[in-house]
């Protein structure tokens, strides 16, 4: 490691008190999505602004996307930069947080009082995604602070609406400033990652929410002639479809874990509430996470190819009515884009400054699914997803490790040096 290296993440560590209360300052202003019934973010915006504003940023923009429910009426997104050089690191992280969910389960501290305990920092948002949040700013900090000179300037973006489809957040960004991240600059996601900060996430898996709704004829189950039985024929078609998917779709790819894809059978539901009441509709719902290589529409034209067999096969006329019915209702698409290369400059770079700061090696590969880094790499622009978190995200008791916000705020300021 360089003298320079070690000038950085010294200065690092001096910020080490100042950055908890900086956390905790964030958690304390909830920004939720309105589409949960929240607030929206412009108040952390405003008071992430504050924090940063005498700290020598060459430049602090807002893209304000508009959305009337939310308060000011902007989903305010925030560009810090810092540096001369054309080519630039970006690390892009989130402002809003999800809802606390049941207040009975938070045991530790109420969702928006945060407490620091035995190292950690507890609330919600603090690990998804204020750790990362709170460590992109304090690198860059390091780096004004220390008058480093940079291979690559820092560009730092907080968005918006990251949890409930980036609509405001990101994909704004993107859509409003077309040219602002370009495929040879380096982008950092660090929205996900495990407990030693040894895995880095290029690809992701296609996803494909759909619930089966089937229709029959509600009757007593004693005399199921005079109706039709709606929960027979969606047990079927579960079990044929759980069965053909996983056997028709059998490529394996090592980049993922698990490396095929996979089809699983979730949520169901009956109409019937008895013991003796043949259900007039049945309901079950299938998550699917498809390997890049296979393509969505070639999924959806198997399943409906089987939909329609199985509605043949059970095919009744009761009192003049054609039953089963059955419709598929897709609750989430969204089609992998190609995984982001691990030779890729990003990748590279990463990987080393990891390295440096916790002497680990990095594992590179896929997951299940879902950070903004889609909307980057359907650009071409290659991203990484990585942090180091013990993936509390979404839970009652969220908390953040202060010595992963420390040292992952290390990671991220020798990006733009190494
Ligand atoms: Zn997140």
């Amino acid at each position: 490691m360089s003298q320079e290296h070690e000038r950085i993440l010294r200065r690092i560590d001096s910020y080490r008190d100042e950055m908890v209360e900086a956390l905790k300052d964030i958690i304390r202003i909830p920004a939720i999505s309105p589409d949960y019934g929240g607030e929206g973010e412009k108040r952390k915006a405003d008071r992430i602004k504050k924090i940063v504003e005498s700290w020598g940023f060459d430049s602090i923009e807002e893209i304000n996307a508009p959305d009337d429910r939310a308060e000011g009426k902007v989903r305010p997104n925030l560009l810090l930069s810092y540096g001369k050089q054309e080519r630039k690191v970006w690390i892009i992280s989130h402002m809003d947080v999800v809802p606390p969910g049941d207040l009975a389960k938070w045991s530790i501290t109420s969702p928006f009082e945060p407490i620091v305990k035995e190292g950690k920092i507890y609330g919600r948002g603090s690990e998804d995604n204020g750790q990362s949040l709170i460590s992109s700013l304090f690198a860059a900090k390091a780096l004004i602070d220390e008058r480093i000179d940079l291979k690559r300037s820092i560009g730092i973006i907080l968005v918006s609406d990251e949890e409930t489809g980036s609509k405001y957040g990101l994909d704004y960004v993107l859509k409003t400033r077309p040219d602002l991240i370009k495929p040879s600059d380096l982008v950092l996601v660090p929205d996900g990652g495990i407990g030693d900060g040894s895995f880095i996430e290029v690809a992701e898996k296609s996803i494909l929410w759909l619930k089966f709704i089937i229709e029959g004829k509600q009757v007593h189950a004693s005399l199921p002639d005079k109706g039709f039985n709606a929960h027979r024929v969606g047990a079927s078609l579960a079990s044929n479809l759980d069965r053909i998917l996983s056997n028709t779709y059998t490529m394996e790819d090592k980049l993922f874990e698990p490396p095929r894809s996979t089809f699983e059978l979730t949520m169901a539901r009956s109409s019937s509430d008895s013991p003796n009441i043949i259900p007039g509709r049945y309901e079950f719902v299938l998550d699917a996470r498809v390997l890049p290589n296979y393509r969505l529409d070639d999924v959806m034209e198997k399943i409906n190819t089987y939909v329609k067999f199985i509605g043949d096969m059970f095919e009744a006329n009761i009192n003049g009515e054609k039953y089963p019915k059955i419709r598929i209702e897709v609750l989430q698409r969204s089609d992998a884009p190609q995984p982001t290369s691990p030779e890729s400059d990003v990748v590279k770079i990463l990987r080393s400054a990891i390295k440096l700061v916790r002497g680990i090696d990095t594992r590179v590969g896929g997951i299940g699914g879902g950070t903004v880094a889609a909307l980057l790499r359907k650009r071409g622009i290659p991203a990484a997803v990585w942090s180091t978190i013990d993936e509390t995200a979404h839970q009652p008791n969220e908390y953040a490790k202060i010595d992963n916000l420390v040292s992952d705020s290390k990671v991220f300021s020798l990006l733009p040096i190494l």
